[in-house]
């Protein structure tokens, strides 16, 4: 055999082998895992599911001054099959919750949630047998906005938490996340794991 021949087959043997395939699937996972979750990151379809006064801080997230589209967020969507972020803003009546719940398991996966203001986390002021105290007891939650109301710039942290939850998780639906990753951001944006219900009530 001589050297062109012994060449070519090597080649071939390299192609045909293992080590292409490897290094195809080395190079499709990362970019599955870097390519994919940035650009899902910056491209959140919110379903803005507002109730009270929570809302008007909402809408004006998404207005100009604060401009929620440089976070990729902007499309906010009434549909939730074209939703992948719940934004939860206002107390939510006990009547509505069910509504509430339907709207969420229409929702395509991966999706995340978000409880803005303290009525639609805890209940707020309205500590009463009609309204829902908290909706994580029905629903899971992933990011607690904390405020009555929060300003838009608490919400924009709260989004911006969803985004590092999408960067690091990329499409793992929500039952693998095994109910909501429980997270209160802060105007400083610190993000704080969310203590157990029990313990914060001190029980
Ligand atoms: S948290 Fe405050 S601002 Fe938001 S819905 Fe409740 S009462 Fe209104």
């Amino acid at each position: 055999m001589n050297a062109r021949a012994a060449a070519r087959r090597s080649v071939e043997a390299l192609v045909s082998g293992e080590w292409v395939t490897t290094r195809l699937e080395a190079v499709s996972n990362l970019i599955r895992r870097y390519g994919v979750n940035w650009c899902r990151k910056y491209s959140l379809w919110p379903l803005p599911f507002a109730t009270a006064c929570c809302g008007i801080e909402l809408m004006a997230t998404g207005a100009s001054r604060y401009d929620v589209a440089r976070f990729g967020a902007e499309v906010m969507r009434f549909s939730p099959r074209q939703s992948d972020l719940l934004i939860c803003a206002g107390r939510v009546a006990i009547k509505m919750m069910p509504v509430l719940q339907r709207i969420y398991a229409q929702m395509c996966e991966p999706k995340w949630v978000i409880s803005m203001g303290a009525c639609a986390s805890t209940g707020g002021v309205f500590d009463t047998y009609a309204v829902v105290q908290g909706i994580d007891h029905f629903m899971p939650v992933d990011v607690y906005v904390p405020g009555c109301p929060p300003r838009p710039e608490t919400l924009i942290e709260g989004i911006m938490a969803i985004q590092r939850i999408v960067d690091r998780e990329g499409i793992r639906n929500s039952q693998d996340r095994q109910g909501g990753y429980r997270m209160t951001v802060s105007a400083s944006g610190k993000d704080q794991p969310r203590g157990d219900r029990s313990r914060q009530a001190g029980e």
